[in-house]
């Protein structure tokens, strides 16, 4: 069990997420240039490859736009006791991990098991969309890349 949070740690916390929404604010802005720039070859495979390249772009768009909407729910949720406790058990999150992850609702081993099971099931249900890698989660992995480089085909 770690401290509960103190008002310094949920001011860092609020920091933190200010910080990060204007980043996924600035990436948001990044991927909807990137989209519908004309300037390129239209022969077909060009066509096949930006039609492939902006439905990644718009999955991206819409896991950033969602990532945006989780840290204002956070941001709100911030002053109420179930902040920073786990959904799943109850424990506390953590105060490193909810600067990393201040949309984080699970601690870390609860969140761990989760995207295993996750993963589990989207290996079971293949690659049917051949986007299983941008299928928004709750929990992602890794912190959402830059639009470059786009899978080249
Ligand atoms: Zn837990």
């Amino acid at each position: 069990m770690e401290q509960p949070l103190s008002k310094a740690d949920k001011a860092a916390i609020r920091k933190a997420i200010l910080e990060q929404v204007k980043d996924l604010a600035a990436q948001l802005e990044t991927y909807r240039k990137s989209t519908g720039t004309g300037d390129r070859l239209a022969d077909e495979s060009d066509v096949a490859s930006r039609n492939t390249e902006e439905a990644v772009i718009s999955k991206l768009l819409s896991r950033c736009a969602k990532q945006i909407r989780l840290h204002n729910l956070a941001l709100s949720a911030l002053n109420t006791e179930d902040f920073g406790v786990c959904e799943k058990c109850a424990d506390d999150i953590g105060l490193k991990r909810l600067l990393l992850r201040p949309t984080a609702t699970l601690c870390l081993p609860c969140a761990q098991a989760h995207e295993l099971a996750k993963k589990r099931h989207r290996q079971a249900q293949s690659t049917k969309s051949g986007f299983a890698d941008f299928q928004a989660t709750d929990e992602p992995e890794k912190e959402i890349t830059p639009p470059a480089p786009l899978p080249a085909d």
